[in-house]
């Protein structure tokens, strides 16, 4: 799965809206320090679904809505689109066929935010699970940051094996076997609860 643009608007630094094309071959973002470069990644993180500030270099979740610059006062929503082209990548089937995917979340001062795919309203399980197995999702490896390669070779067997499988592709069985055992589980106590009513109605 390809990234192809990024639209940032009211994002940290970001004050007004900014795209960001991202064509065929290798792409480099240059500038000055403190331009805004690792911004730009915060904000792809970010719009993924990142659920901690400390993961994007802040306090609190807040923090990623432009607070105001000399020329610009701070803005009350912070937005990031990110747009993939599809090539054959995305295995949930209502998407499967889609040739672009944009997902965007928002964040508004008052604490309100919300998640879209393709502009309708969704929940962020709904973006992990579009996520899962490309490599963006939750043990994404396809942001490798400072420190992510000394802290994989460092990291216990139990956890690079996390790693492997998302690259594998075998993530998103596990998780659905995980959630399948748990229906069982909970069908099992309802037998077990049955099973002493049919004895006391005996
Ligand atoms: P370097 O090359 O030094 O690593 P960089 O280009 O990666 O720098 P960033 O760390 O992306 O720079 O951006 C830092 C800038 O972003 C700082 O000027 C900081 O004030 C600004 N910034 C961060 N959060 C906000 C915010 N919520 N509102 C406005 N500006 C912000």
């Amino acid at each position: 799965m390809k990234v192809k643009r990024l639209e940032i608007s009211g994002f940290k630094s970001f004050a007004q809206r900014a795209v960001l094309d991202f064509p065929d071959g290798l792409c480099a973002v240059v500038g000055p320090n403190g331009c805004g470069k690792s911004n730009v990644v915060d904000a792809i993180r970010w719009v993924l679904g990142e659920q901690s500030a400390r993961q994007l270099r802040g306090q609190a979740m807040e923090d990623v809505i432009f607070n105001g610059a000399q020329s610009h006062k701070p803005t009350g929503l912070a937005e990031v689109s990110i747009v993939f082209e599809n090539a054959g990548t995305i295995s949930a089937p209502q998407y499967a066929d889609l040739a672009e995917i944009m997902v965007t979340r928002r964040l508004y001062r008052n604490g309100e935010s919300d998640y879209q795919i393709n502009r309708r309203p969704c929940r962020l399980k709904d973006i992990q699970q579009l996520l899962m197995d490309t490599g963006l999702g939750n043990r994404a490896y396809a942001i490798i940051e400072q420190g992510k390669v000394a802290s994989f070779i460092d990291s216990r067997p139990e956890e690079r094996r996390l790693w492997v499988e998302e690259a594998a592709g075998i993530t998103r069985y596990k998780n659905q076997k995980k959630q399948s055992l748990k229906k069982m589980e909970g069908a099992r106590e309802n037998l077990d609860r049955l099973q002493d009513i049919i004895i006391e109605v005996d």
